[in-house]
């Protein structure tokens, strides 16, 4: 599929770009919808579900990258065969990483936020805790066991595993960040899923929203099935589009996140994936480590700024107040289906 689009054409008209990715139907546009050029000038290209691999899709909402404001529009479209709902186009494969850039906010380096600085840490600390209790529901990690983190970022979930457990720790983004100080601890793998081996299997290995940017989710799916030891667990979270927090702000969800999110996955669509790679469904959790309340606050934040970016040095002052004022619901935040949700997955049959 990528093969065949010519990025400077592409470039030059997203429409056109739309409209091969309708494929074979020829499907126009739902009614009342503005066609391109989608991106603004950078450089797309068609793609096929992720899924299921039809090319016959309907669109579904048109997104902006409200988190930097950088300009463009982005299209969803939804899955004519088997209703996933991914971006189309989307930012060429070799361009992607242009989007990643230092300020992306899961490899933010920058932690001086002055007096907040403090209250700042404690959060992220608090979503490694999240993400390590989470796992500790499952897997009891020791010394001796091993875990893999694919699309690690800055990696400070594995060193608190590494540190607090013993247990061998790697992580694969296909960012190097392996100059920071923590990451010592890690054998870090710079690259995506499918170049890497391993000679070892892992007793746990974990997609913290990796698999809603991943441009081959199914395989990097069936490929960490392969590294998983047979009493294994994945743990897997991403965004839920069936939530209250997509019903509420729509085409301002954070989740849609364009144009790093390339899908958009529902409960149905994701237990379809795992499944479809092999996997068994050891637990599914309307919920995940990363906090809904960012989504609530976001959200409610793009709707104001309506797609000029969030300053987050201005933004964590409010974050931390609101988080204050929201507590009363977020003590129901398992039950709620605000924002989040987990699969947790073993080797179908145990093989
Ligand atoms: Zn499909």
């Amino acid at each position: 599929m990528s093969a065949q689009s010519n990025p400077a054409d592409a470039a030059s008209a997203g429409t056109l770009a739309f409209d091969r990715a309708q494929g074979p139907s020829g499907r126009a546009p739902a009614a009342g919808v503005t066609v391109g050029p989608y991106a603004g000038a950078a450089a797309t290209e068609p793609v096929a579900c992720y899924a299921c691999g039809s090319q016959r899709a309907t669109h579904f909402m048109e997104a902006q990258d409200d988190l930097t404001g950088k300009p463009g529009r982005f299209r969803f479209v939804r899955c004519d065969d088997c209703a996933l709902v991914y971006q189309n186009p989307r930012i060429a494969a070799d361009r992607i990483a242009d989007w990643y850039d230092d300020e992306y906010i899961a490899h933010r380096k920058k932690s001086d936020f002055g007096l907040l600085t403090p209250l700042y840490r404690w959060a992220m600390d608090r979503h490694d805790r999240r993400k390590a209790a989470l796992v500790r529901r499952y897997v009891a990690l020791d010394a001796s066991s091993r875990v893999l983190d694919l699309g690690c970022g800055a990696g400070t979930f594995l060193a608190r595993i590494k540190a607090t457990t013993g247990a061998h720790a790697t992580g694969v983004d296909f960012k190097d960040l392996s100059g920071l100080p923590w990451m010592d601890a890690i054998d870090f793998r710079c690259g995506r899923p499918q170049e890497q081996a391993f000679d070892r299997p892992f007793d746990v290995i974990t997609l913290w929203h990796f698999l809603e940017h991943d441009y081959e989710p199914q395989a990097t799916l069936a490929q960490a099935r392969g590294w998983l030891a047979p009493r294994g667990r994945m743990v897997i979270e991403v965004p839920r589009l069936d939530s209250v927090s997509f019903r509420v702000f729509g085409n301002r969800w954070p989740g849609l996140q364009a144009p790093q999110h390339t899908v958009l996955y529902s409960r149905d669509t994701l237990l379809a994936m795992v499944e479809r790679a092999g996997l068994e469904v050891i637990e599914w959790l309307p919920w995940g480590a990363f906090p809904a309340y960012f989504y609530l606050f976001a959200g409610v934040a793009f709707k104001l700024l309506r797609g000029r970016g969030l300053d987050l040095g201005r933004a964590v002052g409010p974050y931390f107040v609101g988080e204050a004022l929201a507590a009363p619901l977020l003590l129901f935040e398992k039950q709620l289906n605000l924002a989040m949700q987990t699969v947790v997955v073993a080797r179908r049959g145990g093989q």
